[in-house]
């Protein structure tokens, strides 16, 4: 039984700070422990149900947070920019379940601890057929279009709802609950990494009850952008079509094509700008 991890960072037990999000900040290579930490308790919890692989990627920022010397190791991980998947980088279609750990609420939710989606400061809303939509929606329908069931979400309280509200009886972790964007009550990493192993042991048990989160084509992403320079920018790309002045759409029959867009679009973002490609 293979498995696949996708490994954000905001929904990390513990973090609730922006500066612990980006390498050189106070409190980073804490965070990146903390991140690997809960990291290995999902693996640990699959591989206790019976697991035979787990291939984890690091879907953070620069995507070089988790720590390989602390990694459990019995799993792989996928490090480092430029993966054509973006967050879900390594998800093959022989994987049995797609677990989400430390990810965060899509932008404006309220209390949801460091909400955004995808360029928190560039994007104000993603669509994804129409309907707003966060990183796990977007995450969890490349899975249900490569046939994989979301069995595990973990993160803050708002995560954990918006995931259960989109992939119905998904095993969820909260491991704090917002008070606001940047402030929390938290859980112990002691009591938090054990309630994801548990989680995690679960859901794969009761794999073949879930199924995989299936849209139907064409894929439309809508993105509403912060900048009307970099709606400018994006609507260059062909396919991508201007629908407002900070509003732009791309539909496909091809799912891969959303998930590399977001790194065309990360790439744009980041040159207008003038900042370093940012995602996840
Ligand atoms: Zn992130």
């Amino acid at each position: 039984m293979k498995v696949y991890l996708s490994v954000d960072m905001e929904g990390v037990t513990g973090l609730t700070d922006p500066e612990e999000m980006h390498a050189g900040g106070r409190g980073y290579e804490r965070g990146c422990e903390l991140m690997t930490a809960d990291a290995n308790a999902a693996v640990e919890g699959l591989f206790q149900a019976g697991a035979t692989s787990a291939v984890v990627n690091d879907a953070h920022g620069s995507t070089k947070n988790l720590r390989i010397d602390l990694l459990d190791p019995r799993a792989t991980l996928i490090r480092g920019p430029g993966k054509p998947m973006r967050m879900a980088q390594g998800l093959e279609r022989d994987h049995v379940a797609a677990c989400f750990v430390g990810y965060h609420a899509r932008a404006g939710v309220r209390d949801g601890v460091l909400n955004h989606t995808w360029m928190g400061k560039e994007i104000q809303n993603v669509y994804l057929n129409g309907e707003v939509c966060g990183e796990t929606r977007v995450v969890a329908a490349y899975a249900g279009y490569m046939g994989v069931p979301v069995a595990l979400v973990t993160g803050d309280e708002a995560v954990c709802a918006e995931a259960r509200e989109l992939l119905g009886d998904v095993e969820t972790v909260a491991v704090k609950n917002g008070v606001d964007k940047f402030a929390a009550e938290l859980l112990p990493p002691s009591v938090a990494q054990e309630r994801i192993r548990e989680a995690a042991a679960r859901a794969l048990s009761r794999v073949s009850s879930l199924r995989p989160y299936e849209l139907a084509a064409p894929y439309t992403l809508g993105v509403e952008w912060n900048s009307t320079a970099i709606a400018s920018g994006c609507a260059l790309i062909p396919g991508v079509k201007a629908v407002g002045p900070r509003h732009t759409e791309f539909s496909t029959d091809d799912f891969t094509q959303i998930m590399g867009l977001f790194g065309i679009f990360a790439m744009i973002g980041g040159q207008v700008a003038c900042n370093s490609g940012v995602y996840g």
